[in-house]
Parts: structure tokens; C-alpha cells; sequence
């Protein structure tokens, strides 16, 4: 039986699939039309079985990843609640195995070249468990802002969120790191279920294109990487000259590199160097396939840089980099609010007067288009300390001298998600609200009343 393909789906695209998928084809074609979701649930927000159980939807695992679920059903989880209090990311299940293969250990420098929106980012740092030195990069700024954003929602801590160009950063930290991943623009084929952008722009010629254009950035990526270090490739299309045939060229030109043999993990499916020519080495690859697990696609390539690590690099910084005034006054507000003494491991002041906790060296970042050097935890304004959004969305309750627990129909928290304020007569100070107990913002206690400080930009 033959599937009925959507008018929309180019010629060539069907073309080339059949004539590599041969008897498999259909199946493709037919799984490629899914319209399941991803959730990957966020492990700072809770145990995740706990988690599991309580969002509203019926979900089914996803074999390759512990913190995914997936939904048969359209349902409207990027309009609940629980989206925007980071309880889980919306994220397609073949997308959740990255972190997974690149297995970033909580004592690492790890580097995502190609971040935004974050999918990719929030999953390693919850891997991390906020340790060890994550930079977040994305080269376009708005998309960037985005990733600053779903960084902040999902309550990482030991990210920076860096606008910068892959040579620029390789310029400035040549093998810094343990772990990098390059998650490559491609030509999408795999979001032609809900991308009808990447239907249009699709062609042969722009499979080409973006084949030159990520050999490009994996020339320029290399040298980050630390000796004994990895690089992870990834892309959500199935063309092989952007998979297997770029990591054959990377490889020809890059002989301190090799492939090595991907986790077995469930799901995975040896790389395709025959539809390219490329040498069978690149069976190495893996590929995840929509007719043959949930998701719609991915192919991954792990790349291992020869030698020996070199010694001397960086430590993760333990400093400080704040006038002993705003110091003072940050301990004083924060540690009225918090329940653990408050540290200035970390902890620097930018030149826009905003507080931030960091893993990095401020002199290794200097200069550089740096959005978020690390977590954002108060501002300075008008000689008084302000806690940031960032700080509420990475505490628990329990870290936390008071909290306003709201159930998702109370009326306060309408009023709290537009800005408005509430009688409340308990002790002046920062207050967490929090809704079913996961973190929503701050709110500030006074004569009286509860006064919501939930950023004007996230309000209602
Ligand atoms: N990793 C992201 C996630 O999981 O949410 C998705 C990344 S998306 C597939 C690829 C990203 O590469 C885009 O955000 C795009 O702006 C960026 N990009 C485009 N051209 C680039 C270049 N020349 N160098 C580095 N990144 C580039």
C-alpha cells in the first residue's frame, strides 16, 4: 500500500527517501505525519516519577531518555501552567537523546555552539545538576534572548548565555572544553509535521548549502575542544550530505579526530555511509528514525579528539568580584529571604549593576557578547539589592523563610501573573510564591499587602 503524502512535501525530498528507504519507505512517510509531543521533565523541579504523575496528560516513556514522556494526543501543554514554571520542556523525543549520548558529567566544561531555543542547554545542565561550567552559545541575538529565557523558566544555575560567533570563541578558548555539541542548523526534514517554513524552503540545492555551511562551523568548532575531549554532531534531518557525508569531510580534514561507537542506547540505528559513499566507519553514526520509535528523527555523530589533556587549564572560579557595599547589602536582602547563609563564592557584579553567581573566571568572558554570565541572582538599584526572577525560578520552597503556596485556580494568582497586589497581613519582606509548589516569582510583603514582582515582560 501506498501512503498518501501531503501535496506540500517536495518531489525530490519523496524522491531520494524512497530510493534510499526502499521497503521501508511508506512506513517513514506515514510516521513522518505524527503529530505526538515531547515533554522532558525537569529533575530540579522533583523526583521524576512524582512529576510524572502529576501533569495532566496519559504519557508513555521514551526508551532512550529517563527525564522524557511523550503524548499520543495533541494536547495544549505549552499553554499549562506547569510549561512556564519550567516543570517540563517541550522537546521532540529524538531531540532528548543529545544529552544523553554526550553525557555531560557534573564536573565538566561543556559548550552548546548552537543553543537557542535550549531544548539541548536545559537538558545538559539538568544532566550537570547545575555543577561544573556550562556555556549556552547561540550566534543570532534574538534567538539568544529566547535561550536566556527558557534557561531561566527551567532554573539552571550554572549556565552562561553567550552571543558569539564560532570563531570568536574559538579565538579565545581554544580546547577549553570536555564536551561540546554542535546542533547544526540543517535542512529540517525531520519538523515537516509542523514546520511548513522548512517545507518551503527545502530543495536539493539547500541541502547542499547547508552541508558547506556546517562543514564550516565543525572547522571552526574544533579547536575548543579539549584533547581526549568529545564533539558531539548533531542534526533533525535525514539528507545524508549534511549527516554522514559532512562528518567524512570533517574527518579527512581533522585527523586528531575519530568516530567512536555511540552509547547503546535503545532506539538507535547504525549511520547510512552508502547513500553517500562515505567509508563505512560512519556506521559509527547513529540515526533515530520516526517509524521506528516516538519523535520524528535525528542523526548523531560522536567524535573523539586524540591525545592527552592537557594540564593547566581553569578551574571552575571560586572568586569574587563585588564592592564590599553591594556585597553587604545583597547579604543583608538575601539573607533575610533565604534560609541557607548566603555566599559570595562566585558571585560578580556587572557593569550594568546586575549580581551574578558564576562558574567562570569573569577574565576568560571579557569582551566577549556575554548575555547572562551566569545565574542571575539580584540587581543593584537605587542602592537597594532587588532578587531577580532567576533566583526564585532555581529555589525550592524549602530554601525559602517565606512562601505563598497558591492551587492553580486561585484567584491571587491571576492577579500575581498580571503585576497586582493582595491584603496580606504577615511579616514585611521577599516572599516566594509558589503554585502546587513549584516556583512562580517573587513577591514583596509590606503595609499590608502582597505586592507581585513578577517581570512586567512575563505578565499576562
Ligand atoms: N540546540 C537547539 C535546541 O536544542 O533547542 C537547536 C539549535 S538549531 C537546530 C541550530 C541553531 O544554529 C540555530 O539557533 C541557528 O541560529 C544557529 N546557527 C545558524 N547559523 C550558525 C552558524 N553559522 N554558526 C553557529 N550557529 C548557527
Amino acid at each position: 500500500m501506498t501512503t498518501t503524502l501531503p501535496e506540500t512535501w517536495p518531489a525530490d525530498f519523496i524522491r531520494r527517501m524512497r530510493g534510499w528507504l526502499g521497503a521501508d519507505a511508506d512506513a517513514f512517510f506515514t510516521a513522518l505525519t505524527k503529530r505526538d509531543i515531547g515533554l522532558r521533565l525537569n529533575p530540579t523541579r522533583g523526583p521524576l516519577d512524582e512529576l510524572r504523575a502529576r501533569i495532566p496528560w496519559e504519557t508513555q516513556p521514551i526508551p532512550w531518555c529517563p527525564e522524557g514522556v511523550w503524548l499520543q494526543e495533541e494536547a495544549q501543554a505549552g499553554a499549562h501552567l506547569y510549561h512556564t514554571l519550567g516543570v517540563y520542556y517541550m522537546q521532540d523525543p529524538s531531540a532528548m537523546a543529545a544529552a544523553v549520548l554526550l553525557d555531560p558529567r557534573p564536573d565538566e566544561w561543556v559548550l552548546d555552539l548552537a543553543a537557542a531555543p535550549g531544548g539541548k542547554t536545559t537538558h545538559i545542565a539538568a544532566r550537570m545538576r547545575g555543577e561544573g561550567v556550562l556555556i549556552a552559545n547561540e550566534v543570532v541575538r534574538r534567538r539568544a534572548s529566547v535561550l536566556a529565557m527558557n534557561v531561566e523558566r527551567m532554573g539552571v544555575t550554572n549556565a552562561l548565555v553567550v552571543n558569539e560567533t564560532p570563531e570568536r570563541l574559538a579565538a579565545r578558548w581554544p580546547g577549553l572544553f570536555d564536551a561540546v555539541l554542535v546542533d547544526a542548523p540543517c535542512s529540517g526534514e525531520g519538523t515537516f509535521s509542523r514546520d511548513s517554513q522548512a517545507i518551503r524552503d527545502w530543495s536539493v540545492d539547500t541541502v547542499f548549502g547547508n552541508a558547506r555551511r556546517q562543514k564550516q562551523i565543525l572547522d571552526q568548532t574544533a579547536p575548543l575542544v579539549r584533547c581526549g575531549g568529545r564533539l558531539l554532531y548533531g542534526t533533525c534531518t535525514f539528507a545524508p550530505e549534511e549527516n554522514e557525508g559532512v562528518i567524512a569531510a570533517f574527518l579527512d580534514g581533522h585527523p586528531d579526530f575519530e568516530i567512536v561507537d555511540l552509547p547503546q542506547v535503545p532506539g538507535l540505528h547504525p549511520g547510512c555511509p552508502e547513500w553517500v559513499n562515505a567509508p563505512d566507519v560512519l556506521r559509527r553514526a547513529g540515526r533515530f528514525w520516526p517509524h521506528t520509535g516516538p519523535g520524528h528523527g535525528h542523526f548523531y555523530a560522536l567524535l573523539r579528539r586524540q591525545g592527552e589533556p592537557p594540564n593547566g587549564l581553569p578551574e571552575r572560579w571560586t572568586g569574587s568580584d563585588v564592592p564590599g557595599r553591594v556585597w553587604s547589602l545583597y547579604q543583608k536582602t538575601a539573607g533575610e529571604a533565604l534560609v541557607a547563609p548566603v555566599s559570595d563564592r562566585g558571585l560578580v557584579l556587572t557593569k550594568t549593576d546586575d549580581l551574578y553567581v558564576t562558574s567562570m573566571d569573569p577574565k576568560l568572558w571579557e569582551g566577549l557578547h556575554v548575555l547572562r554570565p551566569g545565574w542571575w541572582v539580584a540587581s543593584l538599584r537605587h542602592n537597594k539589592i532587588w532578587p531577580d526572577h532567576a533566583l526564585a525560578m532555581a529555589l525550592r520552597p524549602e530554601d525559602v523563610r517565606d512562601v505563598v503556596d497558591l492551587t492553580q485556580d486561585d484567584p491571587r494568582l491571576a492577579s500575581y501573573l498580571r503585576g497586582g497586589f493582595w491584603s496580606d497581613l504577615g511579616p514585611a519582606g521577599y516572599v516566594l510564591i509558589t503554585v502546587d509548589g513549584f516556583p512562580v516569582g517573587w513577591a514583596k510583603r509590606g503595609e499590608g499587602r502582597l505586592r507581585s514582582r513578577y517581570p512586567v515582560h512575563l505578565r499576562g
